[in-house]
């Protein structure tokens, strides 16, 4: 498998990177830079300055406004924004509600919900878990009863993320608790958060910050209109949402910025006249095996099995610097290790990593540098 960008790759990250040094607001970028708490606002501009490019949302279908970029283009679009520092894109709307609209959706439902979201008009929050319903989230108890042309909903989500600046909550509620399976008789419902009887609370975080809240609804009427799929059906479009929501989590190109920094600092910061990077421990991990271990969770996510560290020697060396790697491995990783000052030492294939590794103590393969990563049979 070859990992390495096509030279066509290659031109469309310096295309995306070209326009990001151009279009991303310096406020902005310092702003998630130094870990700022973003404003509603803040998160808005930069959602729209990306919507007027027409990159806002890469997936989506194209009559919608996707950009019809293949997945490779989706990845390094993510990481150039991530590594240039620029906010996050609050999924919510346009990563999970979006997707279960074009799936489950009425055509009246996608025409009056997805251009919003497109163009920022609308901030959503998710309002899946309960108190006591979080990893057993189909034991939910916020129950929507049928009234006429509404449903009203009565009950409490927690942890909800960002319910202080949304506009409109996708909520899991129950439309029957008389059945067997709980995974039966949940609804999927869209609830304007402005309906009386919402009261949103926040719940602050061990930082301070203001970032999930409890929401309440007291009496809520909800148009049946903004029923998703069939009543009694929400499981179904649950999980749909849920395979998109695990999809957000990477964040590679921030966390190479990150480790950029880091590297920084540790070269910057001295201690007994060294700096930290050079610091060698006795026996116990180091700066430099740290900043090396965390640039291999990183880098794993997209380079598979390959890279063999020399970790337990490092420790044991005041001045560590070989990293062994496969003379096939991608040139990516090879230039990110020799700009972190490692020299590199090539070995044909990881099975020669193998038989050194039953030196005890002295050498050891990437699987157990990496908790067990991609690499086997060694
Ligand atoms: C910062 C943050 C933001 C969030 N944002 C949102 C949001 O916007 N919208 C939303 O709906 N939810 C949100 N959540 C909720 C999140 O999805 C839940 O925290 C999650 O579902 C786990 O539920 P819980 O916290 O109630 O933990 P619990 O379900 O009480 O679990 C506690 C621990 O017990 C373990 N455990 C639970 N059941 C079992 C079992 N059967 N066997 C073994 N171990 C078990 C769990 O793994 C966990 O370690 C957010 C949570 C956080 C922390």
């Amino acid at each position: 498998m070859d990992l390495d960008y096509s030279s066509e790759e290659l031109a469309f990250r310096d295309e995306v990177r070209g326009w990001l040094r151009e279009n991303l607001p310096a406020d902005l970028r310092r702003k998630v830079e130094s870990y700022g708490a973003l404003s509603k606002d803040e998160l808005l501009r930069w959602h729209r300055i990306l919507a007027d490019k027409g990159w806002i949302a890469p997936a989506w279908p194209i009559e919608w406004g996707g950009t019809s970029w293949n997945v490779v283009q989706r990845y390094i679009f993510e990481e150039e924004c991530g590594y240039a520092a620029a906010p996050p894109l609050i999924p919510f709307g346009l990563a999970m509600c979006a997707p279960v609209l074009f799936k489950f959706g009425t055509e009246d439902q996608k025409k009056r919900f997805l251009p919003r979201i497109y163009r920022g008009d609308d901030f959503w929050c998710q309002g899946y878990s309960e108190p006591s319903s979080g990893s057993d989230l189909a034991s939910l108890r916020t129950a929507a009863v049928r009234d006429g042309d509404r449903y009203v909903v009565n009950g409490q989500k927690t942890w909800t993320t960002l319910a202080h600046m949304a506009d409109w909550i996708f909520c899991l509620v129950r439309t029957d608790s008389a059945l067997d399976m709980k995974q039966e008789g949940i609804s999927f419902l869209l609830i304007d958060m402005k309906t009386p009887g919402i009261t949103v609370r926040p719940l602050r975080l061990m930082d301070g910050g203001h970032e999930v809240n409890e929401v309440f609804f007291d009496d809520v009427r909800v148009p049946a209109a903004n029923l998703v799929f069939e009543e009694g059906k929400g499981w179904t479009v649950a999980k749909y949402l849920l395979g998109y929501e695990r999809m957000n989590t990477g964040r590679i190109g921030a966390s190479k910025r990150e480790l950029e920094r880091l590297k920084e600092l540790a070269a910057r910061e001295m201690k007994n006249g060294k700096p930290l990077l050079a610091v060698g421990g006795s026996g116990g991990p180091t700066i430099v095996t740290g900043v090396l271990q965390v640039m291999l969770d990183v880098l794993d996510f997209h380079l598979g099995p390959g890279v063999a560290v020399d970790l337990p020697r490092i420790h044991e060396q005041a001045a560590p610097e070989t990293v062994i790697v496969e003379e096939k491995m991608p040139a990516q990783t090879t230039s990110a290790l020799t700009q972190m000052g490692y020299r590199l030492r090539m070995v044909p294939m990881l099975g020669a990593v193998g038989a050194l590794k039953t030196e005890p103590g002295k050498l050891k393969g990437a699987a157990d540098a990496r908790k067990g990563g991609t690499a086997s049979g060694y």
